[in-house]
């Protein structure tokens, strides 16, 4: 890659049709890499399958070659004619198990054996204690559970989640530069929070981790809805040992509803599926074209958050197609 490259990717989970705002992100991510010279990749993220829709995989392939966004890597290259298909995250659950168990042989995660009753039982106590809710310090109840007692559980057969074990103290703060927004920070994180579900399939956190760290991904574009988990990613990055990507949170689209704005939802708009569009008569040039002028509405944060920077590092550098 030439030097100042940025390695970007689209991670769509399959819960429904690509509407306006995912094709936002996508334009943002598209841009962003091959106006650097980069690479854009797609990673389906299908790690919820009670949430998965049948079809929204095709959809989404769909709308990527309507709109003309190739995609430049992904799991099933075909060598003859440079076509690849997306990385899917169903088809990497060994690629995640093998890290897991890296991280509960150096102490940092373990198996977590409470059920659904217990944890509500749990979360009854905190509230009658008045005391945060979650699973942390000293209510999470299965941090020190000898080893020979977790050997003897798992092989019975009793279903466990494994977990993170957090160092993290909402008392001190977490600072991180976002591309857009500047310095910021947020209270560190003390969730031990799930890294693999009880069938063996990663989490959101756990899977951005690995992935864009083995991806290769130097620049996270992601809807501002996600900036509040990024104290866990930064801690998870640091348990494995990684360079963490450089994240950029994106204003997202919304919609008007009753005088209150509210994000767009893939299953409750209709109308703002990319199909009404085309089926309305838009054409792709000019939706593409539009979106990119959106683009420029994370300018304003941008510019206070970099009052001295020179304009063409604005990263949504709109003008080359
Ligand atoms: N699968 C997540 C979503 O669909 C992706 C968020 C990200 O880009 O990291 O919202």
């Amino acid at each position: 890659l030439p030097e100042g490259a940025k390695v970007t990717r689209m991670a769509p989970s399959p819960t429904g049709f690509m509407h306006l705002g995912n094709l936002f992100g996508a334009i943002a991510d598209e841009r962003l890499a091959h106006q650097s010279g980069g690479v854009f990749y797609l990673r389906i993220e299908d790690t919820d399958q009670k949430r998965e829709v049948p079809g929204a995989v095709e959809t989404i392939l769909k709308v990527f070659s309507d709109y003309e966004l190739p995609f430049d890597e992904g799991a099933t290259a075909d060598g003859d004619n440079g076509a690849y298909g997306p990385y899917r995250q169903r088809q990497r659950e060994g690629i995640y198990r093998a890290y897991a168990k890296r991280l509960v042989r150096q102490g940092k995660a373990y198996p977590c054996f409470c059920t659904e009753e217990e944890l509500a039982a749990i979360r009854e106590k905190q509230a009658a204690e008045k005391a945060n809710f979650g699973y942390y310090g000293s209510w999470a109840v299965h941090r020190d559970t000898p080893l020979s007692e977790v050997e003897s559980r798992v092989a019975a057969g009793e279903p466990f989640v494994l977990r993170f074990r957090s160092e993290g103290d909402p008392g001190r703060r977490t600072k991180f530069t976002d591309l857009v927004r500047g310095t910021m920070e947020l209270p560190e994180n003390d969730q031990d929070v799930v890294l693999l579900k009880s069938d063996g399939i990663p989490t959101y956190h756990f899977a951005h981790v690995v992935d864009d760290h083995l991806m290769g991904t130097t620049h996270v574009v992601r809807g501002e809805e996600w900036l509040a988990t990024l104290p866990i990613h930064i801690q998870l990055f640091g348990a494995m040992g990684w360079k963490m990507p450089k994240y950029v949170h994106t204003a997202q689209l919304m919609k008007l509803e009753n005088g209150n704005k509210r994000k767009l939802s893939k299953r409750k708009d209709p109308e703002l599926a990319l199909d009404f569009y085309q089926r309305q008569g838009y054409c792709v040039a000019a939706v593409k074209e539009y979106l990119m002028t959106l683009l420029n509405s994370n300018f304003e944060d941008w510019r206070l958050a970099n009052p001295d920077a020179p304009l063409d590092k604005f990263p949504f550098n709109t003008k080359k197609m």
